[in-house]
């Protein structure tokens, strides 16, 4: 589903991500754990297109779907490839009610009127859990809960029919109470719709939990890519603290 070869993202004077090559097959949960600084997020965002200026994003090969991420639409990308970022406020307009977001982004994601791209909101904020979804809907942002408005974010990818989600630190933000919560839901997600996962982390528990491999990262390189189940066997000394350090 993704292949990444060889990808860099570089600033002026500096290369954070230096040449990280991995693959995710369709419906896989692959996690990425790594020390703070040591280029999680930016792979993820090279991945999706959302590097801004002056950052360079270079890769010997980056297919999603068999294409050239390169050469595929905002659309098409924006309706097949799902963001979860770990602070749900940010990628909510704190000016606009909830209904007015998420209907455009079913709209703009799938080509139907407003009135049926309400409703999908609705259907699709209903099966990821939020209780009363048209009450939710004429809310601002400020007035759901952290853990609403992740789920609501969860809900906003699903709009379309993603193939891959990419969730950043999807619970760092969140009380440890509602941070399984949204754990077990994104879980959920990709097994009820078949889409891969890319769960980025940097609590190796969370990911062993949720993900079939794990890559680790360390200086803005992959210095692991193991089973779930092998990690124990991993011999990067940065790994082996890593879980010399799990309770
Ligand atoms: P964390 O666990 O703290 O989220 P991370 O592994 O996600 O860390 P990245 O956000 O990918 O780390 O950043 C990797 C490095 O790239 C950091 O040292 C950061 O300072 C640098 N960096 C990130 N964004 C920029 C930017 N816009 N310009 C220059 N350097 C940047
Ligand atoms: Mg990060």
């Amino acid at each position: 589903l993704l292949e990444v070869s060889n990808l860099r993202v570089a600033f002026p004077g500096a290369e954070p991500v230096r040449g990280v090559s991995f693959t995710i097959a369709a419906g896989e949960a692959v996690g990425v754990v790594g020390e703070s600084g040591s280029g999680k997020s930016l792979t993820a965002l090279g991945v999706a297109r959302l590097i801004e200026e002056p950052g360079r994003v270079t890769a010997d090969r980056l297919n999603f779907d068999g294409a050239p991420v390169a050469t595929l639409s905002d659309r098409w990308l924006g309706s097949r490839l799902a963001m979860v970022f770990q602070n749900p406020m940010t990628s909510f307009n704190p000016a606009l009610r909830m209904g007015a977001q998420l209907t455009e982004v079913a709209r703009r994601h799938t080509g139907l009127g407003r009135r049926p791209a309400r409703d999908r909101a609705i259907d699709r904020l209903r099966e990821v859990g939020l209780r009363r979804p048209e009450t939710q809907l004429s809310r601002f942002p400020h007035e759901l809960s952290g853990g609403m408005l992740q789920r609501a974010m969860i809900g906003m990818g699903l709009m379309a029919a993603p193939a891959l989600i990419i969730a950043d630190e999807p619970t760092t933000a969140l009380d440890a109470a509602v941070r399984h919560q949204i754990l077990d839901l994104l879980d959920s997600v990709r097994r009820s719709t078949g889409a891969a996962l890319l769960l980025i982390s940097h609590d190796i528990g969370v990911v062993r939990r949720v993900c079939d491999r794990v890559l680790v990262m360390y200086a803005g390189r992959i210095v692991e890519d193991v089973p779930a189940t092998a990690l124990h066997q991993a011999r990067h000394p940065y790994t082996q603290a890593l879980i010399g350090a799990m309770p």
